[in-house]
């Protein structure tokens, strides 16, 4: 008898096929959700596989050889995401971020590329399409992902040294091809690059300085990010938290700073400008001052389920619906309604659990929902 092999990855997280109202609606360019927030921004992760195994986010003990990655039909296909970016996009979506896993990996990511820069928004302008990447195979990438449409890059990057950086992504991956990654990308024209550090207490806060050096008048924009709790998965601590605030008297102290208006409503980073000209630098405080009061952005997983904060228990089966022969209109109509009830907010949670996971049971997928 064969055995019967259950993908546990599907069942990972609980998630409910949306309702289609009763009443359908025509989208109208605006959803607001029940806290006023409208929604602007689609994270999309392609794919759950990465090649690094950074241990904030994919520790190995966990992503190891027995790890059952989501199976090839189960992702959604490139006709899927686009059908679904043209729904978000009439319903307000103006930015679509690709993301993963890590992203270019998934096979002809240019070709979905291609077909995401084709779609229009609400306002009948094209969406603007970006991709965030570990930059390991963005050198050999970046020139066809400009000609298929891509607008930018983000990198990240956590650290300058080799053997740090070898130590975070586990994978032994030197430094020197990131940042050939990121020299292809700005000579490709995927400018003005964003470079994301997360940053780790006693593991690499000391490159934060080297790294500024580094990024300081290159035209890329160096951010640093807050070591967030993603559950069980990375045995997430307070004390190896690096709250902005510390990082930005540091740097204060080398070259001086003054703060600079956010340029988009729900934007994540605070940014800061060196007063020598030399460029804006960021810092993403997930952890210290979340930022879901403006909260804009929905995350599409893997496998097409819909996610309405980074922190939410469970997810939406938008890739049901598609396969369901449901209609463009019958989707639309459910994502309204389902954005109508969106509520989450994480940084209540955090202050009535003293951690960042709305749920320290589950373990955040980074890998699955995209960070
Ligand atoms: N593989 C791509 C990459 O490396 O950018 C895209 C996916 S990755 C999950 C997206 C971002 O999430 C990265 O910048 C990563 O550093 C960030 N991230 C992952 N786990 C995190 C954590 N525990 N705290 C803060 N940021 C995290």
């Amino acid at each position: 008898m064969g055995e019967s092999v259950i993908p546990l990855a599907d069942l990972r997280y609980a998630a409910a096929v949306p309702e289609i109202p009763a009443h359908l609606r025509e989208p109208t360019g605006h959803l607001s959700d029940a806290l006023d927030r409208p929604l602007r921004d689609l994270r999309i992760s392609v794919t759950d596989r990465c090649n690094f195994r950074c241990g904030y986010c994919m520790p190995r003990e966990v992503f190891d050889r027995d790890y059952q990655f989501l199976p090839h039909s189960s992702l959604l296909t490139f006709e899927e995401i686009t059908r679904l970016a043209r729904i978000f996009g009439a319903h307000g979506v103006t930015k679509l971020r690709l993301t993963g896993g890590e992203p270019l990996l998934r096979k002809g990511i240019e070709e979905l590329v291609a077909m995401l820069v084709e779609v229009r928004g609400a306002n009948g302008a094209p969406l603007e399409v970006t991709l965030t990447t570990n930059g390991s195979l963005l050198a050999r990438k970046a020139a066809a992902l400009k000609v298929a449409g891509l607008s930018r890059v983000t990198v990240s990057l956590d650290a300058l040294d080799d053997a740090v950086f070898r130590r975070m992504n586990d994978a032994d991956f030197p430094v020197a091809e990131v940042l050939a990654g990121i020299e292809a990308a700005q000579a490709a024209g995927l400018a003005p690059i964003k470079v994301n550090m997360v940053v780790q207490r006693g593991v690499n806060d000391a490159e934060v300085l080297p790294m500024a050096r580094r990024f300081r008048g290159s035209g890329s924009v160096l951010r640093f990010i807050e070591y967030m709790d993603v559950g069980a998965t990375n045995g997430w601590r307070m004390d190896q938290v690096m709250p902005s605030a510390q990082l930005l008297e540091r740097l204060q102290a080398t070259w001086p700073l003054e703060p600079l208006p956010a340029s988009a409503p729900g934007e994540t980073a605070e940014r800061w400008r060196y007063r020598d000209g030399a460029g804006e630098i960021g810092f993403i405080s997930s952890v210290t001052r979340a930022f879901c009061r403006d909260c804009n952005r929905a995350r599409l997983s893997t496998e097409g389920k819909l996610f309405t904060c980074l922190f939410a228990t469970g997810g939406h089966d938008l890739r049901a619906l598609l396969r369901g022969g449901r209609s463009d209109l019958e989707i639309s109509s459910a994502l309204a309604q389902l954005w109508g009830q969106r509520r989450d907010r994480y940084s209540e949670l955090r202050s009535a659990h003293g951690t960042t996971s709305a749920n320290n049971e589950r373990r955040i997928e980074m890998h699955y929902i995209g960070g």
